[in-house]
């Protein structure tokens, strides 16, 4: 990427200065950041755009008439595509695993790896992840079929085993709104059917919904979501050197079958370029929340979207620019980072601890 005027590199400094490592020339000739998901990749791209939804999520449940509504967190999980090491957490319950042994937070490794790789099913597996998306589909339209005011905001996380599982935030009018557990069997039962390969989709037989108030637990549920936020961010596979030998063999069986299988009607594997064969399966979409259209406010009381945030956010570099006149480089690098600090000066200012 050439440089060719002295106003070029001054631009491109000026990116950098604010935090982005690898700053992108675009056709009209504008330095941008370079706007990675990707931690390992861009840090301050990530931390804003972790910023960003977790405003977002924040706008739908403390920006209106929080009064009026019920919310719940719900967490929707796979099936199981084969028995797998359960290995307990920090201060988590310990219990004998289906190896045998009973597992200490030593063997943190072994989480979520299969007993037994050779009939483990990460076809399967891989073919979920690709097909995840077209269930949480079908689960909040059943939802809305059911209670219509329904507003949500979910985040994909990884589990150890390399498969997505679901956070939403959802919010009911008061008025119609169900018990946690109503909500929770309604979403847990809904059944999608791949558009791929026709085969049937559904969530695993694990699941939780808990109700919770915007003043009560309303700040703790947005730190446990943008906590799951932070784990989006992270590359799929860990680029850590010390893989141990059983994580390494199965993200490479999982790597192998994402390759090998379709992620659409017309794919032909071994010519296809989609990133969804190196990701698991996983399209790239890890966090969305319910639009605003003619008849409904969408998730955010507010209207904040991600496109709304851009727009911002360039209105601002836009304004510091005419007032710094050419000189790019005179621009304090301190507010473009504004929106993420502001969220998390935010969320302690409501009182949030630790839980
Ligand atoms: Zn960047
Ligand atoms: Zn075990
Ligand atoms: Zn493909």
């Amino acid at each position: 990427m050439a440089e060719h005027t002295p106003e070029d590199k001054a631009a491109r400094a000026a990116i950098l200065e604010r935090g982005c490592s690898t700053p992108i020339k675009t056709a009209t000739g504008v330095w941008v950041r370079c706007g990675s998901r990707i931690k390992s990749r861009c840090e301050s791209c990530a931390e804003l755009y972790r910023g960003d939804w977790a405003a977002i999520a924040r706008s739908g449940v403390f920006d209106g008439p929080v009064d009026q509504y019920r919310f719940y967190l719900l967490t929707l999980t796979a099936p199981s595509f084969g028995r797998v090491h359960r290995v307990p957490r920090e201060g988590g319950q310990q219990g004998r695993c289906g190896c045998g042994v009973t597992h200490t937070t030593k063997d943190a490794a072994l989480r979520g790896m299969p007993l037994n790789r050779a009939t483990y099913d990460y076809a399967g597996q891989v073919a979920w992840n690709r097909d995840a998306g077209v269930l949480w589909d079908r689960t909040r339209r059943r939802l809305r079929d059911r209670w219509e005011s329904v507003e949500y905001f979910i985040v994909r996380e990884w589990q150890d085993r390399g498969v997505l599982h679901v956070h939403a935030i959802v919010r009911i009018a008061r008025g119609e709104a169900p018990a946690a557990i109503e909500l929770r069997d309604a979403a847990r039962t809904a059944v999608a059917v791949s558009k791929v390969d026709g085969s049937v989709v559904e969530w695993g037989a694990q699941a939780q919904c808990d109700a919770f108030r915007a003043n009560g637990d309303g700040a703790k549920t947005i730190w446990y979501i943008s906590k799951a936020l932070n784990y989006v961010l992270k590359d799929v596979a860990t680029d850590a050197d010390d893989v141990p030998v059983a994580v390494w063999r199965h993200q490479v069986a999982l790597g192998d079958a994402a390759r090998r299988m379709r992620c659409g009607v017309d794919c032909v594997p071994q010519d296809c370029s989609s990133l969804v064969h190196q990701r698991y399966g996983s399209r790239s979409q890890v966090v969305s929340a319910s639009r605003r259209t003619k008849y409904r406010s969408g998730w955010s009381f507010t209207g904040l979207t991600r496109t709304v945030q851009r727009r911002l956010r360039r209105e601002w570099w836009e304004s510091q620019q005419a007032e710094a006149g050419a000189d790019t480089s005179a621009v304090s690098p301190a507010p473009l980072e504004d929106l993420a600090a502001r969220s998390r000066r935010e969320l302690v200012a409501r009182g949030w601890a630790a839980p």
